[in-house]
């Protein structure tokens, strides 16, 4: 089993109205969209922050594209921040066709989709709610010796880089260590929202966090086989890719390119089994 897993995208309708800009843009998006889509995989997933501000137009660029590969692809979209900037929830979902979270049930491991966004621009921190946090103690109390990929775009308070900075991890308060130390195999949690590469394990769970593709022209493969989960990172970088996410990274709203997206050299892979 393989899936491929991008961090935030923050694909912008808006950037400075200049030619070089918008073509730098649309250059980047198409080129790095195609590769990942393009990409052999049974899910592909976006941690969040998938458009910069949360606009119909926005989603409408990313879903045209994934649509087009039909019923063959399995697109997964995570919940960010900034894709509940302008609409409330329920009209995005509607419009994307996704569940807000979920478990899908494979062969080889459980999928978990969380959604940790809030409606407001004020609070970018993340939160999950009663209803949510009930149902993930019931998953995490199920029977399975597969291996448990939980994706969300918040990571937990003090785990991966950044994490303890005001509002780039989900609501302390939470206590969602509670509940995933309920889960008795192997647990990988997946999470955007703080640009940096970065591998943190904690006993039976792994954090894994994922820069923005602006920053670190890559993705992520994570492939369940042979009683092994491995995570990589697919590089896609050239030149032309790197100058075209500088050229727009630099002149949109909402977004500051992050000098240290990069990680330490613990953040590039790792291999875990699958089983305890
Ligand atoms: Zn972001």
């Amino acid at each position: 089993m393989k899936l491929a897993m991008f961090g935030d995208l923050h694909y912008p309708m808006t950037v400075i109205n200049r030619p070089d800009v918008l073509e730098a843009r649309d250059a980047f998006f198409e080129h790095f969209l195609t590769a990942f889509l393009e990409t052999e995989a049974d899910y592909h997933i976006s941690l969040g922050d998938l458009t910069n501000t949360g606009e119909i137009a926005e989603f409408e660029y990313i879903f045209q594209k994934v649509r087009g590969y039909g019923d063959r692809l399995r697109f997964l979209h995570v919940l960010g921040n900034h894709d509940t900037y302008t609409h409330p929830k329920a009209k995005l979902l509607s419009l994307t066709g996704q569940r807000r979270y979920g478990l899908w049930e494979e062969e080889e491991a459980l999928v978990v989709v969380l959604d940790t966004a809030r409606e407001t621009r004020q609070d970018w921190s993340g939160f999950i709610d009663a209803e949510q946090l009930e149902w993930l103690e019931s998953v995490m109390r199920k029977p399975s010796d597969k291996p448990l990929l939980v994706f969300a775009h918040h990571p937990l308070y003090g785990s991966t880089a950044r994490s303890t900075e005001a509002m780039m991890s989900l609501d302390p308060s939470l206590d969602i260590r509670g509940v995933l130390s309920q889960w008795a195999g192997t647990g990988l949690y997946f999470n955007g929202h703080n640009h940096e590469n970065s591998v943190v394990r904690e006993g039976q769970w792994h954090f894994i966090q994922t820069a923005a593709p602006m920053d670190v022209p890559a993705f992520r493969i994570v492939t369940v086989e042979g009683g092994e989960v491995r995570v990589e990172l697919h590089r896609l970088e050239s030149e032309a890719l790197t100058k075209w996410a500088r050229t727009v990274g630099e002149n949109m709203p909402y977004y500051e390119p992050y000098p240290s997206a990069e990680g330490n050299g613990t953040s590039e892979k790792l291999a875990v089994p699958a089983a305890r």
